[in-house]
């Protein structure tokens, strides 16, 4: 990381589903938080509809996801998880969801945003890449400037202007973060997630691999890699 990273504090985690965050980034998560960076989730849906197990409805299945992510983000050491709760598979990157992004990005004022990469060829699930465009859309210019979404500025939320988004699951990564001392923190954390991983079996060995192959250029063993893009000053 370069210095200016360094120095970063807040964090704002925009993922679409209960584990997108831990697959792709808790040992990131994990670290930041264990250097006494303030990391906030928001969870765009409670995952609600993401399951062939037809004894759940889908209100008992967002029961179950947010209680699972609570007690995950709970063993990474995050600070607070923010449910949205639209709708699993529905997400759409329209203006009413874009307010709803713009009031997390300024009530949390975070550094730097982590999210999905939007732009990654033919990428699977409409709620990742909804997602993702939409962190990217308002982060410049609607939630730097005071005439979008006014009404959060009567409510007292200030505009904000956020430093850098990082995009996970991209192509052409240019930030690899060493996990190695919280690869065990990540499988734990995963496996919170008892509904979507069962009792875990080969996830760590998998992980493990994939983790390697991410850091096989650098000086150390597992990393999570990134986009970074730097906004506008
Ligand atoms: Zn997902």
């Amino acid at each position: 990381m370069t210095e200016d990273q360094n120095a970063y504090q807040t964090y704002l985690w925009v993922v679409a589903h209960p584990d997108d965050a831990e697959f792709s980034s808790a040992g990131t998560i994990n670290r930041l938080a264990s250097e006494g960076k303030d990391i906030v989730i928001v969870q765009v849906t409670s995952g609600d509809r993401g399951t062939t197990d037809e004894s759940y409805t889908p209100e008992t299945l967002a029961q179950t996801r947010e209680a699972e992510e609570l007690e995950a983000a709970r063993r990474l050491g995050v600070h607070k998880v923010e449910f949205l709760r639209e709708g699993d598979g529905h997400v759409f990157p329209s203006v009413e969801f874009r307010e709803k992004i713009v009031r997390m990005i300024r009530t949390h004022k975070p550094d730097v945003i982590v999210t999905h990469d939007p732009f990654r060829p033919y990428a699977l699930h409409p709620d990742h890449r909804a997602v993702g465009i939409t962190a990217h859309d308002c982060v410049y210019p609607l939630a730097r400037d005071p005439l979008y979404f006014p009404e959060h500025k009567a409510a007292g939320i200030e505009p904000h202007k956020t430093a850098e988004i990082w995009y996970f699951g991209s192509e052409s990564p240019d930030l690899v973060i060493d996990i190695t001392d919280h690869f065990d923190a990540k499988i734990h954390a995963l496996l919170a997630h008892a509904s979507q991983v069962g009792d875990g079996d080969g996830l760590a060995e998998r992980l493990r691999e994939r983790q390697e192959e991410v850091a096989k250029d650098e000086p150390f063993t597992l990393g999570e890699a990134y986009k970074t893009v730097r906004m506008r000053r």
